[in-house]
């Protein structure tokens, strides 16, 4: 029986890359410079018939049209954004992605992220370290997360995730969907603007698509308002950098926790000598626990795949 030919796009777990290499016939794409990428694919479109990506580099047109055989895509990742889903529904492709394993991990950041900005937890870090403390005596108030209205934007497994521990939290919960969820006792809104006008922290939590492309624009911006903090951790595309960038300047929003920027892996910066606001490296799913628990649910969908049973976490 032929061996399942895999297309690696990026070093993205240790574990994952050795059991596709025990498994499969592996191919890493990122050991190719770019320039040769194009030729590197086409010497090997008749044996790679599955491409493993993630959030960094994905599975656009141009490398499905270059995999003739290509007959599965699977994400290390429950975002879809980087995958060029209509023409792998065009072509019959399967796609799956790693959904539910990543939700705590995500949800913690965004809790981890708003606590960060109003406590001023790096700046505060940072007081210690260099001696201030003692030089300068005791650090400036803060602001409390307890008590304040979250907004959040997509209420699905990891905006619901968000709003359990925001509830624990003691605060008041709203956010905006697509459509009104039944049972979950959270106010809903149908405009973001109107949650941001509602909200002390707006959270971003949805997927990235070309309706959800910069839902975070100048008028959300305003509508949060100077106090008002905002914490992606859906996807850099989701927000306006520049108008964040601007709004951040002007005083016109009170901070933000960041874990993902418009071009990755360089954010605006404008934003690195600001202290109201966190970055992170897109770190949402970075744990230990949580990449095993990525890396075997695409290795599960592989080995379904190859047998002929029934994807663990479809897609398409
Ligand atoms: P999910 O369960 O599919 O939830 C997605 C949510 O987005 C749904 O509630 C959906 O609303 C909402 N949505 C879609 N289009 C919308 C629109 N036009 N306006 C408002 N809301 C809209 O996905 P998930 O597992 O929670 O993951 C959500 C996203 O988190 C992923 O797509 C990914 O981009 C991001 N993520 C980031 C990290 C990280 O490392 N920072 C890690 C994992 C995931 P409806 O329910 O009404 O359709």
């Amino acid at each position: 029986m032929e061996v399942l030919g895999v297309l690696l796009t990026n070093p993205m777990d240790v574990y994952l890359e050795a059991e596709l290499d025990k498994r499969y016939k592996l191919f890493r794409l990122w050991e190719t410079p770019q320039d040769r990428r194009s030729d590197f694919l086409r010497s090997h479109a008749q044996e790679i018939r599955a491409v493993v990506g993630d959030t960094a580099v994905g599975v656009d047109a141009e490398m499905i049209e270059a995999l003739p055989r290509l007959e599965i895509v699977c994400s290390f990742s429950v975002g879809l954004d980087k995958i060029d889903l209509s023409k792998c529904k065009e072509r019959g492709i399967h796609v799956t992605n790693t959904p539910d394993v990543v939700t705590d991990d995500v949800a913690d950041l965004a809790i981890a992220l708003a606590i960060a900005v109003l406590r001023k937890i790096c700046v505060s870090d940072l007081y210690v370290r260099s001696g201030a403390w003692l030089t300068k005596g005791c650090f400036k108030l803060t602001s409390k997360f307890s008590g304040k209205s979250v907004g959040i934007v997509g209420l699905g497994r990891i905006g619901k995730a968000i709003a359990k521990r925001a509830e624990a939290f003691g605060c008041q919960v709203s956010y905006v969907a697509r459509s009104e969820k039944e049972g979950v006792g959270y106010k809903f809104y149908s405009s973001v603007v109107e949650l941001a006008a509602n909200s002390q922290v707006l959270i971003v939590a949805c997927a990235l698509t070309e309706e959800t492309r910069r839902i975070v624009n100048r008028q959300v911006i305003n509508a949060l308002g100077p106090e008002g903090v905002l914490v992606n951790v859906g996807r850099g595309g989701h927000v306006d950098e520049a108008e964040l960038v601007a709004a951040l300047k002007e005083g016109r929003l009170g901070g933000a926790g960041l874990d993902v920027f418009e071009r990755e892996p360089c954010p605006s910066e404008e934003l690195l000598p600001m202290d109201n606001v966190v970055l992170q490296p897109h770190v949402g799913t970075g744990t230990w626990e949580t990449s095993k628990d990525m890396a075997d649910l695409v290795l599960a969908n592989l080995e379904a795949y190859a047998h002929n049973r029934p994807l663990l976490s479809p897609v398409l």
